[in-house]
């Protein structure tokens, strides 16, 4: 134990941190499981997972020895050499998606960046200049970098920054006609789609609707890349959130929850790209980096059938108590990752302050509360959560 307080931390933060979040009063000091403790001893129970990335809870054994050996072994080497944890982790990834390869980056917005570097130079090896344009949804979020910035379909990411990045355009969700008239205008090379909206409020797209995409995109050659940053690893009930509607992208991003707590970021290609990007066409000085992929191989190798089975069941089940909640219009989502609409007069950003002094750790997304626990979490945790809401709501 060491004497650091609460407040010390705040300070120094508020010192010298730059301040661009809102953070909630509470400074973290270590976890276990989906258990996590402030400097002060006080134990919350954690439906955050550091936002969809802890996806075995905090400080796994298995996670923990894997990174540990590697940390101890070889931590860091430039992409000059081959290294293991990458080249066994990028295996894992195309058989669980039936793509082809892997590049590995360290962030989602970097995965993003990647994936449209590929759908450009796709575009531009086969038709020339002019059809650059990348589509994505307007509700999107696709990152913070210039130009993902540019790909997130939400006005108030296009403030302050200007230029931003050109050759993006945004389509509203699940309206089929809109995106077929402006893939009519040709100048398209991709889509880029989160099926289930996560910072967008945890909104679902429509089945019919993503079906319809991928046949216009054939019909265009316009390539389907899917940012399952969020919904990707198992969060959703399946490896991947797009296996559950029949789709065969691309493209798809990967970040969050890959690595078990470490940064990590890739984009995986398709029989169609996997050729794209050539020698020193892409790289990155950490992705790729021999500790995060060995953290990621862990994460990798405890997501089987059954465990997927279980992260259906446990979401269903939270699903079902919080449609059960007073004050609680609608649930959203997939799985592990939940939205939770309120009738007018309740504010999730309230709500999650008044559980953060309860004990209990939530999200917000827009306006809805937003559930994004380990996916380790028990019954008898996810039971507590949902009385500690109760509570809250009742009050
Ligand atoms: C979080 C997120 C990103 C950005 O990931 P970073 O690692 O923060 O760059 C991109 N897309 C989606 C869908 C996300 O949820």
């Amino acid at each position: 134990m060491t004497n650091t307080t609460s407040n010390e931390i705040k300070q120094l933060d508020s010192d010298y941190i730059a301040q661009t979040y809102g953070r909630f009063n509470l400074a973290l000091s270590h976890g276990k499981g989906c258990q996590v403790w402030d400097f002060e001893g006080n134990e919350y129970l954690d439906f955050t997972s550091g936002i969809g990335v802890n996806s075995l809870g905090w400080a796994d054994e298995d996670w923990l020895n894997a990174v540990v050996h590697q940390a101890s072994s070889l931590a860091h080497t430039s992409n000059l050499f081959f290294t293991e944890p990458s080249s066994r982790l990028a295996k894992k990834l195309a058989e669980a998606s039936g793509l082809k390869r892997v590049f590995f980056a360290n962030s989602g917005a970097e995965a993003n960046e990647g994936a449209i570097k590929t759908a450009r130079k796709y575009s531009h090896d086969k038709y020339g200049k002019d059809r650059a344009t990348v589509l994505t949804l307007v509700n999107s979020f696709h990152g913070r970098t210039i130009s993902t910035l540019s790909a997130t379909g939400q006005e108030v990411f296009h403030q302050h920054f200007f230029p931003f990045t050109k050759g993006f355009d945004h389509t509203p969700a699940n309206e089929l006609r809109a995106l077929e008239t402006r893939l009519g205008q040709k100048d398209v090379c991709a889509i880029i789609l989160e099926v289930v909206q996560g910072e967008g409020g945890v909104c679902s797209l429509d089945h019919e609707y993503l079906q319809g995409v991928q046949a216009l995109c054939h019909q265009y050659d316009a390539l389907l890349i899917i940012d399952e940053v969020q919904t990707g690893v198992g969060r959703t009930g399946t490896m991947f959130a797009y296996q559950q509607f029949g789709l065969t992208p691309d493209i798809i991003t990967l970040a969050k929850g890959l690595g078990g707590g470490l940064p990590i970021g890739a984009f995986v290609l398709g029989e169609k790209v996997q050729d794209t990007l050539g020698k020193s066409d892409h790289g990155s000085t950490f992705g790729a980096n021999p500790v995060s992929c060995a953290g990621a191989n862990a994460v990798l190798t405890k997501i089987d059938d059954t465990f997927l089975a279980e992260v259906k069941r446990k979401g269903e089940k939270l699903q079902k108590a919080l449609a059960a909640l007073p004050k609680v219009k609608s649930v959203s989502g997939l799985g592990l990752m939940i939205g939770v609409e309120f009738e007018e007069g309740t504010k999730a950003a309230d709500v999650v302050v008044k559980c953060i002094e309860k004990g209990v750790l939530f999200l917000t997304a827009k306006t809805k509360l937003r559930l994004l626990p380990p996916l380790i979490i028990n019954d008898e945790q996810i039971e507590k959560g949902i009385a500690v809401l109760k509570e809250v709501l009742e009050a």
